[in-house]
């Protein structure tokens, strides 16, 4: 185990992090699946991610929703260096994951996306992400993005605080639709609400492209419903899971019981998704979480491995226990 982390070590002289490798294979070799697939994982240049940190640092002041004021606590399980969450990933098992990067403002995305590059060039197992953001020049960059191979898109509308119909999204998404490349979009209105969340303005973009291959962050929680009946009439619209069914987004936004057999029914779009490293409780507990929502191993099976290997013409296995095909 090449991984130190700041937790303790119990007793036995194992430390925390190697008994989590091992539930986590545990996890996966039981349902007799080759590793996990991961669709919502953060690499980013490091300033960025320091800076994303330290949101989380302060946000025990994010309002949860109850109409109180008492902050919820975030704290980053894996503040490790870049190199010791790549070796931490590799090690649960995790055959291939994505480099989550978006911009604030205008002006970022392709500083971001060059990064993304050079990262997806040294990371092989790292599906190379790309970003974009409703600026004059998107549809450019984005097409220089799908030619140089990248495999996914991520959109943050409420750290982007822009409308996903605005305009200049919309040659983009035409040619992503085209592509069929897919986006991870964050359009949900928790933790946070913005502006433009919500099922609303992302159906303005679907109905305008109902091709285009979305993948909607976070189940779409709390809208968990509304973004389940995207999925149902959309067939290209698929969900992760990103915290979703934890403990943590349980106690801000619980999902309705009653929708577990839409979920069911929903069981091939339905990616796994962990927002490591950036959660406040071990990676192991969101397979967990999915786990116990008790909807069997096939489920399971499709969810955290077979769907993304499919979205992504991942090789079944092969010698090296890696990607790209
Ligand atoms: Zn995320």
């Amino acid at each position: 185990m090449t991984v130190s982390g700041t937790r303790e070590a119990p007793a036995d002289g194992n430390t925390g992090v190697d008994r989590e490798v091992t539930e986590v294979r545990r996890f996966w070799t039981r349902l007799g699946l080759p590793g996990l697939v991961d669709v919502h994982t953060h690499f980013m240049p490091e300033r960025v991610l320091r800076k994303v940190w330290a949101y989380f640092d302060a946000v025990g002041s994010v309002d949860d929703g109850d109409g109180g004021d008492e902050g919820v606590e975030w704290p980053i399980t894996y503040r490790l260096e870049e190199d010791e969450r790549l070796a931490l990933i590799r090690e649960f098992g995790v055959r291939a994951f994505t480099a989550m990067l978006y911009p604030h403002k205008a002006g970022m995305a392709q500083w971001l996306n060059q990064w993304a590059t050079d990262f997806a060039g040294r990371t092989p197992d790292c599906l190379h992400t790309s970003t974009l953001f409703p600026e004059p020049g998107v549809e450019a960059y984005v097409r220089e993005a799908v030619e140089s191979g990248a495999r996914v898109f991520k959109a943050h509308v409420q750290v982007g605080a822009y409308d996903p119909a605005d305009e200049l999204l919309d040659p983009a998404w035409g040619l992503l639709a085209e592509a069929g490349t897919p986006v991870v979009i964050h359009c949900g209105s928790g933790p946070a609400p913005g502006k433009h969340t919500g099922p609303e303005p992302i159906g303005r973009v679907l109905a305008r492209h109902p091709r285009l291959r979305l993948v909607v962050a976070h189940m779409g929680l709390p809208e968990y419903g509304d973004f389940l009946g995207l999925a149902e009439r959309y067939d290209e619209v698929w969900l992760d899971t990103t915290m979703a069914f934890t403990d943590f987004a349980e106690r801000m936004a619980p999902f309705p019981r009653p929708e577990l057999p839409r979920l069911a029914d929903l069981g091939d779009r339905v990616l796994l998704g962990s927002d490591f490293p950036n959660i406040p409780y071990p990676y192991v507990h969101q397979l967990h979480a999915l786990e116990r929502l008790g909807l069997g191993d096939d489920w399971l099976r499709a969810v955290c491995h077979d769907n993304g290997a499919r979205l992504f013409g991942l090789a079944d296995t092969d010698e090296k226990g890696l990607t790209a095909m």
